[in-house]
């Protein structure tokens, strides 16, 4: 047994250290790719359920490499742990708002551009005077500018958390909570957060489907984000049974594959113009 014990131990060492190298590996690609500009945004369309028109987008980041596409959830946990997501995060917002400028221009109406922060870039003192200084340089409407920020980035200091947001707001952006209903017990905070927009998880709209059409759990959201005068956008609607659902309940914005996939802002452009003008 001990030996068994002491086999396994050896193993899980090992693997941890297989697991840090490959950490120092892509940490040292990282800093490589920041400095030449290999990262890409991708933008996803948010669609009004009632009317069909493209009302904004949101940037998603990508990086794409020889071996293939890096995604979000590989290395935004990394650029968090060593700092990384300062510099990227800082391009991530010049580039949206850069490229929701050029957006509108070609649609010929203002879309809202939608920026997802990392905890550790909703932390960090000088927030505020980063997007103010985004808002500056890009000479966008800052009402166009949403921050996405996650229920679970305010629950720690709330009264901190509730400064900062105040702060943005006092900048004329919106915020919205992504991911609604996976955190815990900011229910009872939401009423003081300062926040426009409820983004609905995908999980809860995943369950909208067959017979067991589970609308409650959904209307019960949509109620309490009119109820405090929020808007309400649901995420990850796949299929047209899912858009239809939303849209009878009064759902207002809809995201997801089956509106559209996250793409190239060209890509992202002519679809929509072509979807318009038909
Ligand atoms: P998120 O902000 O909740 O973004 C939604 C994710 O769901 C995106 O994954 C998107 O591609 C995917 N998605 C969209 N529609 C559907 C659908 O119909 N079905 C399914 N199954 N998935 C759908 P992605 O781009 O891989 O990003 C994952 C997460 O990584 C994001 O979750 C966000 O937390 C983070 N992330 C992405 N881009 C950025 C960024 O620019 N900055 C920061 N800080 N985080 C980012
Ligand atoms: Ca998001
Ligand atoms: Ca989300
Ligand atoms: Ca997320």
């Amino acid at each position: 047994v001990k030996r068994e014990g002491r086999g396994g131990y050896r193993f899980f060492s090992e693997d941890l250290n297989i697991a840090s190298a490959k950490r120092v590996r892509l940490e040292a690609k990282m800093r490589h790719a920041i400095l030449h500009q290999e990262f890409q945004l991708y933008y996803q369309a948010k669609q009004d359920l009632q009317t069909g028109q493209l009302v904004g987008v949101e940037a998603l980041i990508r990086w794409p490499t020889p071996e293939g596409m890096i995604l979000p959830q590989e290395f935004i946990p990394l650029a968090e742990d060593t700092g990384l997501i300062n510099p990227i995060g800082r391009w991530i917002l010049f580039q949206a708002l850069k490229d929701s400028v050029k957006m509108s221009q070609a649609l010929g109406y203002p879309l809202t551009i939608a920026v997802n922060l990392s905890m550790r870039q909703f932390q960090r003192p000088g927030l505020v005077e980063l997007v103010a200084e985004a808002l500056q340089v890009t000479g966008i409407d800052p009402q166009l500018v949403e921050l996405e920020i996650t229920e679970s980035m305010v629950v720690d200091k709330v009264d901190e958390a509730i400064a900062t947001m105040q702060a943005l707001r006092d900048l004329g952006v919106e915020l919205a909570i992504d991911d609604f209903g996976t955190g815990y017990s900011s229910m009872a905070y939401l009423k003081n957060f300062p926040v426009n927009t409820l983004k609905i998880d995908q999980s809860f709209v995943r369950d909208l489907h067959g017979e067991a059409c589970n609308t409650s759990i959904i209307t019960a959201v949509i109620g309490l984000g009119r109820g405090l005068g929020m808007q309400v956008v649901a995420e990850g609607v796949e299929n047209q049974q899912q858009r239809d659902l939303l849209q009878q309940v009064g759902c207002h914005l809809g995201q997801g594959y089956f509106i559209g996939y996250p793409l190239p802002l060209k890509i992202l452009l002519e679809q929509w113009q072509h979807a318009e003008s038909t």
